[in-house]
């Protein structure tokens, strides 16, 4: 039998440790697959730590939602390496992109195709093992994506980067036709939006990040504009450029990216929050009816989004954010760097 190898969170607040198991048989429709990378996203930093900070010293634990040892990842892809007995033994050998958003199955949610929304969810990575291993254990077939022609590092940030960029944008469709479409936030998901934003959009975007070479790597990517949240004028300048936006995407989630993004919405304006950061947001109530805004959350995309969202890879020539690998064994060292802020793009553990 093989080994499973895997950077384990043994304790929260701990640094990952490598641990190895017997590898798992695959049953019934379960598929077994032998990553080849997997993304290091920002989320893995929160489950690491074991809660989200809501604000002041609030915090959401999460610490109940998964058995320790337990192995992060969600932005898998592999080779299809073992089946059980009720999957298809033609699929031994496909490469793949794994979508990890799995949901219970049966609820309404789930019925309704909107797995990554379940609330007795098997996400890989956050509830289920995940794919900072050498194999990952998926329930079924059907989450299991073809990516050629593109390449595996590239399809593996796609079902988690990707994907929640993609479902955000497309959200903003209706509105992106009235100008251009302000980007908040140029982390991997910000610059995954920014490559997304050219394909969808008939305007280059507009990007705000605090970070300079953030803002430099943004308009070396095709950003029309790029503006710094953190200086005082940077309000007003949006206004001039723009004269307000009508569509905008705040992958931060922190207060100050909100009061930015939302104090340059125009009138009818709408912003998507797909940002975990924290912190509490508050807001004059008036001014939702009076700016006629809308605040929308969205947590990933679904299965249906993932397989348009390949589909948008393949035909529009995505180009595929920065993106460094490493090799599973600095799995520790990646999320140190992501944490510190010294990343940019991606960072993709390789095998
Ligand atoms: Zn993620
Ligand atoms: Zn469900």
């Amino acid at each position: 039998m093989s080994q499973l190898r895997r950077q384990s969170l043994v304790a929260y607040g701990e640094p990952l440790c490598e641990t190895i198991a017997d590898c798992p048989t695959p049953r019934g429709s379960e598929v077994l697959v032998r990553v080849e990378c997997c993304g290091v996203c920002h989320s893995d930093l929160h489950l690491q730590d074991g809660y989200f900070a809501l604000g002041g010293d609030k915090r959401l634990d999460i610490t109940k939602d998964r058995a320790l040892p337990f192995t992060l990842g969600h932005e898998i892809s592999g080779v299809i390496e073992a089946t059980g007995e009720a999957a298809d033994g033609a699929l031994l050998g496909r490469r793949v992109a794994v979508y990890p958003w799995i949901g219970c199955g049966t609820c309404a949610v789930c019925r309704a195709g909107d797995e990554n929304m379940c609330s007795a969810h098997r996400h890989l990575g956050i509830a289920v093992d995940g794919g900072y291993a050498s194999h990952v254990l998926v329930p079924h077939p059907r989450y299991l994506l073809d990516y050629a022609p593109l390449a595996a590092s590239f399809a593996a940030p796609l079902m988690c980067s990707g994907l929640t960029a993609y479902a955000a944008l497309k959200r903003l469709v209706s509105r992106a036709d009235r100008g251009p479409v302000l980007l908040v936030g140029l982390g991997g998901v910000g610059m995954m939006g920014l490559a997304l934003a050219r394909a969808l959009f008939p305007d280059p975007p507009i990007v705000a990040d605090i970070d300079a070479e953030k803002r430099k790597a943004a308009l070396a990517a095709g950003a029309a504009q790029a503006f710094d949240p953190s200086d005082p004028q940077a309000r007003r300048a949006v206004l001039t450029a723009t004269g307000g936006v009508m569509a905008a995407c705040d992958f931060v989630g922190s207060d100050k990216s909100l009061q930015f993004t939302t104090g340059v919405l125009a009138r009818g304006g709408k912003v998507v929050v797909t940002g975990l950061l924290g912190g509490n947001f508050s807001i004059a109530a008036a001014m939702i009816p009076i700016k006629a805004m809308t605040i929308e959350g969205t947590l990933t995309g679904s299965l249906a989004e993932a397989h348009e969202l390949l589909d948008l890879a393949r035909s529009a020539a995505i180009t595929p954010i920065p993106t460094r690998k490493r090799p599973f064994q600095q799995a520790q060292a990646a999320l140190d760097d992501l944490r510190a802020g010294r990343v940019v793009g991606r960072t993709v553990l390789s095998a």
